[in-house]
């Protein structure tokens, strides 16, 4: 009760001073995030400049070389490597924490071998060690929401793309994470299939979810966010409101960036 207490009134995740390369390329210079229990920051910036680089480390999925990342208070116990980058000193923390970030993909990243429910079943089983009966329930609901629940029994081939990425939010929802990360997650999509999962999206955040979205979806960034970060080239250039941000924003490159846009 108390640790749940503690755990409220801290950020839903904090990163700071991330650094990271590939190679003697320094991907990340130095980003620093905080997000509040329901705040929606969105990422903008132009291609490379480092925005898939940085979710893929809040996670760990990428090593970083320096910085420090926190989940609702609960910062990663991290070392050096003998390859210089920092990995996790407790695998069963991390794996942890991961079940509390879930992250929604450009490519959808849905088993294609299990049908939509167990798509969604699967990870509550397996990593939170829920009943099958309770797994279900919850998938069910969530289906339901993104307006899928037709779809339960069909193997993500048999989706539209937009359908497809419905589920696979469905599916990182099924983790009740504290935060959701998406890379881009309509970048893949035919024109007339972006609306149906931006319009989930905003349902979520309406919900009071926290939500990182890395996206060339400049309406939505401003509509719906609380917050807007431009990366360029691995350094968070200009960050605000989103009217500050696309209105008046401090930074030449920022400005130019967003007249291409
Ligand atoms: P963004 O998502 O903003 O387009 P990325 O994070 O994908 O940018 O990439 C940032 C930089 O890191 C780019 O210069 C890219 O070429 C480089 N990069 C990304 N992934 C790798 C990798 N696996 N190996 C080497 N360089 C990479
Ligand atoms: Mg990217």
């Amino acid at each position: 009760m108390a640790e749940s207490l503690t755990n409220r009134s801290q950020p839903a995740l904090e990163v700071r001073g991330l650094e990271m390369s590939f190679g003697d390329l320094k991907v990340l210079r130095g980003i620093d995030l905080t997000a509040g229990r329901g705040d929606v920051v969105s990422i903008i910036g132009a291609s490379g400049s480092g925005k898939s680089t940085f979710l893929r480390c809040i996670n760990l999925l990428e090593r970083p070389s320096a910085g420090t990342i926190s989940v609702a208070g609960e910062e990663i116990r991290l070392r050096k490597s003998r390859d210089g980058g920092l990995e996790a000193v407790d695998r069963r923390q991390l794996q942890r924490i991961r079940s509390e970030l879930g992250m929604v993909f450009q490519n959808f990243n849905l088993w294609s071998h299990f049908t939509i429910l167990r798509n969604l079943t699967e990870g509550p089983q397996r990593v939170e060690g829920v009943s099958f009966a309770e797994a279900r329930d919850r998938a069910e609901g969530l289906l339901e929401k993104v307006g899928l629940a037709d779809k339960r029994d069909a193997y993500p081939a048999q989706l539209s793309g937009g359908q497809q990425q419905r589920a696979a939010i469905a599916r990182a929802l099924a983790m009740e994470p504290q935060a959701l990360l998406f890379d881009e997650p309509t970048s893949a999509l035919d024109p007339e299939l972006v609306s149906e999962v931006l319009r989930v999206m905003q349902m979520l955040a309406e919900e009071g979810r926290t939500m990182i979205v890395v996206t060339h979806e400049m309406r939505f960034a401003r509509d719906v966010s609380d917050k807007v970060m431009f990366f360029h080239q691995g350094l968070v250039e200009e960050e605000g409101s989103p009217e500050k941000v696309f209105d008046t924003p401090d930074s030449e490159r920022c400005r130019q960036f967003l007249s291409r846009t």
